[in-house]
């Protein structure tokens, strides 16, 4: 699965906001996280033979399950999960042994709170092989969980198509069954509709016969062994096109009339598809994998790996040159490449179970990143996995972190390990292994992974055993020290010795904590990899026990972490950090990308003068790697942001923003040249986003100028432009703005288009247009899945205002949010604020709407509230230092 990024479909239109995003979801009902999802080990299933009837109109389905199983102990009842299903009847028959063939009826209790049925019988059953049948019905949701639909506009009126999502733990809602990773078996299903729609699920279509009542029986072929959360159907007007790799049917599937939008992602696919086979070294098992785009959004997830029949939200797959952005053909690239990684990790080998999710998650992040910098290296994303290491940072120095490898309980916990942790530091970790063990080692390792354990359930421990056999190299004590253990290890950098022409640098291994700074620190063994400023030349070394040095050729600035593939912070002492600024403008790009992101926090943690990331701005040249200028723009709008009410500390930091920015800017210009690299795209984007919020009178008037001769020369605003001119417009916009922007949102039919425009509604800085935006967002006029995220949206300007909203108006809310982001929505909409008294609001309402174990997004937000009232008061004075030493 690839989380739910507001970022990857408005992402830098809104770039740069201070927002270090914290998740966030609307109040659970508290019985969601009884939901206790391990079953009982005694039955097994083995094959699902499903029948079902999906009746759209009536958001409801009829359905028929012949489960074949194997009783492994004598029992007198058999327990499955059944979330919101009812039963006519069940009935179980005996397969082999006495009694084979006579059946027994059930009787059956549901559980609610547990999710599960129970089906008790009179006689006990031996142990064997039986066939159990279920008649049963079950709804059709508007959010996307279960079996849903998601509605769209098109010429000819409203549309509705089905879909399914079952991760973590929602098969449960269409199909009586045991629904943990663990339970593989296989399925076979037949489905009746309505002729001229198109049914798609895992497997390629292997009948369609046609009924005397004008409808179609489409019978799918069997699966592979596999677990319930993979399982996929997708019923609607759809076209699709393919190309055969190797010998699969890739294909894409879309509303009708948006195929050419996916031409894009299709050759893609065909790309990493026989990248994959060959990295993996077990060739892709199915006949056929399909891409299915669906309108609208998730608050949980982007896209989702089913075996055979990744479902991808339209935002990540299809490119309309009317609106797309080099960003967003970027993230439709990442996008298959992360959900197409998942058909081996993840699909093929499965975790065992939740606490192992890491496995899927961080294994897919890291494979993306990988497949992106190797088939598209002209965009240069290799950068970008700094940003990547940042966000985990982020979230893993607060006290509520927890490790990768985490225990999970209920289906409430398994949803809120889909977080930074797993996905970003999952990925991270992995980055520093490859780079310790080497690339050629870690493929051995993986390869081997696959063959050991294909169609089967595994833990972190058996991958680590064959990466170790393979590299022949200890690595495992490495990947326990930061699978096992939660946080942050901080290199402390000593003033380096320079003697006979090389340079000796002690180390010290602490740990980066933002809210216990006193508590003693856990130990590493941390892989270190470090240059010389200016040259190519690296040494390596392994920090254990608290302690190492590392001797490097030649004298000069220090950089520890070179490359930066290390999950470290690194603290240089002051001489070592100053030649370094010295030199910065002689770094490579990603390490002065991995020096600012480092620079930064250590900052804001107090552990060096906060204004040294000012002294980095001001060293860097304005030809540096654009992605650097991104990062110092990110850089500024955060501080921006946490100046607030004051305005003339704000006053004089915009002042020097602008002053930095303004060459950057007339360098990239409004309009692309011929033939720039894909970066500088970005960069433009990124820049106009944070000159608007920096308040620059010249950009938001030249978006406005821009927006206003639209309708007489489409030149003014080019496609991939679009949606940054409009957020610019949005957000400094009066009531007739957007009042006609609204109209604009309603009359649009595209509903990749309708989407942004209701996302960009919500985006203004006028509180009373921000209020106008939460009222719409609870009508039906932006459709089921838009009013969840524009409430979001308002939060990241007025977070007050938007809690407040969402609790008055919880009911309305949660009705709007996917069940699985209930226990992070809510506390994730004060993830801009900035006062003890939300931190206050949050702890209340989680207190009153989610269960104590499920508290962890809550607890998080709360700590990120307090971390910016402690930075605001403690580190901004600093910076104020700097500026006015600098205004002089
Ligand atoms: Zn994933």
């Amino acid at each position: 699965m690839r989380r739910n990024l507001l970022s990857a479909a408005i992402a830098l239109a809104f770039a740069g906001l201070a927002a270090l995003p914290v998740g966030a979801a609307p109040g659970a009902p508290k019985t969601a996280a009884l939901a206790t999802t391990q079953l009982p080990r005694g039955v097994q299933p083995l094959h699902y033979d499903i029948a079902m009837t999906p009746d759209a109109k009536s958001a409801s389905f009829s359905a028929q399950v012949a489960i074949d199983l194997e009783v492994m102990a004598p029992t007198s009842s058999i327990t499955l999960h059944a979330a919101d299903l009812k039963f006519a009847s069940a009935t179980l028959s005996a397969r082999t042994g006495p009694g084979g063939g006579t059946a027994q009826n059930a009787q059956i209790a549901v559980d609610e709170a547990a999710q599960t049925a129970t089906f008790r019988f009179a006689k006990p059953l031996a142990r064997g092989r039986y066939k159990l049948a279920l008649d049963y019905s079950g709804s059709i949701g508007s959010q996307a969980v279960g079996l849903f639909s998601l509605d769209y506009d098109t010429p000819a009126g409203k549309r509705r198509a089905l879909f399914t999502q079952f991760e973590n733990s929602d098969a449960r809602r269409m199909i009586p069954s045991w629904d943990e990773p663990a339970f593989k078996a296989s399925f076979a299903l037949r489905v009746t509709v309505p002729s001229g729609e198109m049914a798609v699920s895992n497997m390629p279509v292997k009948s369609s016969t046609p009924l005397p009542d004008g409808r179609v029986s489409v019978r799918f072929a069997d699966t592979p062994n596999m677990s319930t959360y993979l399982l996929f159907f997708a019923l609607g007007d759809f076209e699709r096109a393919t190309a055969n790799v190797d010998g699969t049917e890739l294909g894409v599937v879309t509303r009708r009339g948006s195929l050419p939008e996916a031409a894009f992602a299709l050759e893609s696919s065909q790309a990493i598809l026989r990248e994959y086979n060959d990295y993996f070294g077990v060739r892709y098992p199915l006949p056929k994998l399909d891409n299915i785009a669906g309108p609208g959004r998730s608050q949980f997830f982007g896209a989702m790996e089913n075996w055979g029949a990744i479902f991808t939200f339209e935002y990540a797959l299809l490119l309309d040159p009317a609106i797309s952005t080099q960003r967003d053909k970027q993230e439709v690239f990442a996008t298959a490449a992360h959900e197409m990684a998942h058909q081996w990790f993840g699909d093929l080998v499965t975790m065992r179970w939740w606490d192992d999710l890491w496995l899927n998650e961080g294994f897919a992040s890291w494979m993306e990143s990988r497949m992106t910098a190797r088939l598209h290296p002209e965009w240069n994303t290799h950068l970008e996995t700094v940003g990547a290491r940042d966000g985990a940072m982020r979230r893993d120095a607060l006290a509520t972190t927890h490790p990768v490898v985490q225990h999970v309980a209920t289906v409430e916990q398994a949803s809120q390990a889909f977080d930074e942790i797993t996905y970003q530091k999952g990925e991270a970790v992995i980055r520093m292994l490859e780079a310790y063990v080497g690339e050629d080692a870690w493929r051995r390792g993986v390869r081997s992974y696959m063959r050991e354990h294909a169609y089967g359930n595994t833990a972190s421990s058996d991958l680590w055993r064959q990466v170790e056999r393979a590299a022949a190299k200890p690595v495992t004590a490495i990947a326990r020290d930061f699978t096992l253990q939660p946080g942050v290890p901080l290199i402390r950098v000593m003033e380096p010795v320079c003697k006979g022409g090389s340079m000796t640098v002690a180390l010290a291994q602490g740990e980066f904590s933002r809210d216990q700074p006193a508590r003693k620190p856990l130990s590493w063994r941390v892989p270190v990899i470090a240059g010389i400023a200016g040259g190519s030349a690296t040494a390596r070394t392994l920090v254990a026990g608290g302690k190492g040095s590392i001797t490097l050729p030649g004298c000069g600035a220090a950089v520890v972490n070179a490359g930066q593939s290390g999950y470290y912070r690194t603290l240089y002492a002051p001489g070592a950090f100053a030649r370094l600024a010295g030199g910065f403008a002689t770094l490579a790009p990603i390490d002065q990308i991995g020096t600012l992101a480092d620079t930064w926090a250590l900052g804001m943690a107090g552990l060096q003068p906060a204004s040294n990331f000012l002294d980095l701005a001001q060293a860097t040249p304005a030809s540096a790697d654009p992605q650097v200028w991104a990062r110092i723009a990110g850089g500024f709008d955060s501080l921006h942001a946490m100046y607030g009410e004051d305005k003339a500390g704000r006053a004089r930091l915009d002042a020097y923003a602008l002053a930095r920015l303004a060459p950057v800017m007339a360098q990239v210009g409004w309009n692309a040249q011929a033939g720039e690299p894909t970066s500088r795209a970005i960069l433009r984007a990124n820049l106009i986003a944070t000159l608007s919020h920096l308040g620059d009178q010249a950009t938001v008037n030249e978006a406005r100028r821009r927006y206003a001769a639209m309708a007489s020369d489409p030149a003014a605003v080019p496609g991939p432009l679009r949606k940054t001119i409009l957020a610019v417009v949005a957000e400094h916009a009066d009531a007739a703005t957007w009042d006609a922007m609204r109209r604009a949102a309603r009359a649009e039919k595209s509903p990749m288009i309708k989407d942004t425009l209701y996302a960009l509604l919500a985006s203004s800085d006028d509180r009373a247009l921000a209020e106008r935006a939460l009222a719409l967002a609870l009508t039906d006029e932006p459709g089921a899945t838009n009013g969840a995220m524009m409430i979001s949206m308002v939060s990241r300007n007025h977070p007050e205002l938007a809690f407040d909203f969402a609790l008055a108006n919880i009911r309305a809310v949660n009705e709007r949010v996917d069940a699985t982001s209930r226990s992070r929505y809510v506390p994730g909409l004060a993830g801009n604020a900035t006062t003890p008294a939300m931190a206050g609001k949050v702890k209340t309402y989680a207190e009153a709407h989610i269960a104590p174990e499920a508290r962890r997004d809550a607890e998080t937000a709360i700590a990120g509230i307090n971390d910016r009232i402690q930075v605001r008061r403690e580190r901004l004075p600093e910076i104020d230092a700097w500026l006015a030493q600098y205004a002089k």
